[in-house]
């Protein structure tokens, strides 16, 4: 047998580390095993599904230098490798579960679901709602079918006894089928849901092992099912520990750079990132922290995984990248490393526009557009001294347009200005007044280049970390606090 494992992102938003961290074991059990990896891109939300965002994973995962054998971008015998070009498959699969039995069109109205769901609720049972309790009188269901009502393919799932998974970490894992509902397979525009597209495109992709996030294990019952519905063997599942923030809660964006982009933007070296997220969890026999990726896969035992929840901490990976920097890279490869970072016609080209209008010799180029090459800006309380504002109206501005701009999808001068506007008009303060303080977070001082160009530029996530970072040198936000401006962010 051939081990082919993969890697199934949703581009529905920035490349995240766990993304890179589940892509990396995947890579190395199956290099380690003399096998093959795939890239999947599992794009059946279409709403929230991008071009841009699937451009961005790919990237970051080369840049990483994890690199797959089949994907959408280099093909391979068992394409397409995006689901939403599969349609018919899913559908053709979906007919075959309809016609052995296994699954069933309901044609319950979301009202009707809701009070469903209400009156499990009111009777103290578990919300799962099962194909009896979906099912309407046959002859309610066949005038709803004659007139042509939207519907969904569901699956059956038993309503009672207990489902037992194997894990190739966790070992036997037990769930209730009270728990599982009637899972929805297709929906009503005829596109499948995760759960459909991923068992078939596991089978007919040949995935022989599945590593991926812990979040999944709730789902591990329905894909068991299915997979014996359809009479195929099902892959060995593995699922893997979450990454952490230090502080133990799950690695989330509020908290800690959860981006690819922001980890490159700051000048990380890739190898560097991939070196410390193959420390999530698993350690080299000789518990080395260094290590190259050829070195990771060569040593790679999955066993190895620890299941207590890795914490990726910014501290230790800043300190391993130092190591990187001043024992691996010789002058040429440190030039290489900066050009690739930001000292490259691409990305100067941008700044051009920025400083000659601004500028009387080469020499202030430097001082006024230095934020353009740095991280966090060296700012303090004094910093936002000019600011007339109280500190907490401050922070809360600074925190709503940190929120705001989490939700821009399309990273453009025109979205941000947008969002700018409708702040402005919320906290009633002129562009010049609103955007005072947001140029000092951003740009370090009070007079640079144009902050809403600098923000397009920079990209999402250094803006917003340099925006959180002004918050925290400003004293931060309380938990009691935070708790008072989500709910008026809320109501924004
Ligand atoms: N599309 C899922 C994700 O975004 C894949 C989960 C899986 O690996 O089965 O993580």
């Amino acid at each position: 047998m051939t081990v082919r494992t993969r890697i199934a992102p949703s581009p529905t938003g920035d490349p995240h580390v766990g993304t890179a961290y589940i892509a990396l074991f995947n890579l190395c059990f199956a290099r380690a095993h003399g096998g093959q990896f795939i890239l999947r891109i599992e794009d059946t939300d279409r709403e929230r599904s991008t071009a841009e965002s699937e451009r961005m994973i790919l990237d970051s995962l080369q840049w990483l230098g994890l690199d797959w054998d089949e994907g959408p971008d280099v093909g391979g015998p068992h394409g397409p490798y995006r689901q939403s070009e599969r349609g018919d498959i899913y559908a053709e699969y979906a007919q075959k579960l309809l016609e052995a039995g296994h699954a069933f069109k309901c044609y319950r109205t979301s009202e009707e679901l809701d009070e469903l769901r209400e009156a499990r609720k009111a009777a103290g049972q578990h919300m799962a709602l099962k194909p009896a309790d979906l099912a309407l009188p046959a002859e309610e269901h066949a005038r709803r079918e004659a007139e042509g009502w939207p519907y969904v393919v569901r699956m059956k799932v038993p309503s009672e006894g207990t489902c037992v998974v194997e894990d190739m970490l966790r070992g036997t894992i037990e769930v209730e089928w009270t728990q599982v509902d009637a899972q929805i397979l297709l929906k009503s525009d005829g596109m499948p849901t995760y759960h459909l597209a991923n068992v078939v495109d596991d089978h007919l992709m040949g995935i022989t092992h599945v590593l991926r996030g812990e979040e999944w294990i709730n789902s591990a019952p329905k894909h068991q099912l299915l997979y014996e519905y359809f009479g195929w063997p099902m892959p060995a599942l593995c699922h893997m520990p979450l990454l952490r923030n230090p502080d133990k809660s799950k690695l989330s964006k509020r908290k800690n750079p959860t981006s690819i982009n922001y980890y490159r933007r700051m000048g990380f070296l890739p190898q560097a990132v991939t070196n410390y997220l193959g420390r999530m969890g698993w350690s080299m026999p000789d518990e080395r922290e260094k290590f190259t990726l050829d070195e990771m896969m060569a040593h790679f035992d999955v066993q190895r995984v620890s299941l207590g929840g890795p914490v990726f901490d910014l501290e230790k990976l800043t300190w391993l990248n130092g190591v990187y920097i001043r024992e691996d890279l010789d002058d040429a490869a440190l030039l290489a490393a900066l050009r690739d970072w930001a000292f490259n016609e691409d990305y100067v080209r941008q700044i051009l526009p920025q400083v000659r209008p601004r500028v009387d010799t080469l020499s202030q180029v430097m001082p006024l557009a230095g934020h353009f090459f740095s991280g966090l800006p060296a700012i303090d309380e004094s910093s936002f001294a000019s600011v007339k504002l109280e500190r907490d109206e401050l922070v809360k501005l600074l925190q709503f347009l940190v929120w705001r701009l989490e939700g821009v999808t399309r990273w453009e001068k025109e979205s941000l200005l947008a969002e700018v506007k409708l702040l402005g008009e919320y906290f009633e303060l002129k562009m010049k007044a609103f955007l005072a303080p947001v140029f000092i977070a951003i740009t370090g001082s009070a007079t640079s280049t144009s902050v809403m160009d600098a923000m397009a530029i920079l990209g999402s996530d250094m803006t917003r970390a340099r925006l959180r970072h002004a918050i925290a040198v400003l004293g931060g936000v309380s938990k009691k606090q935070a708790k008072r401006l989500e709910k008026e962010f809320r109501e924004l």
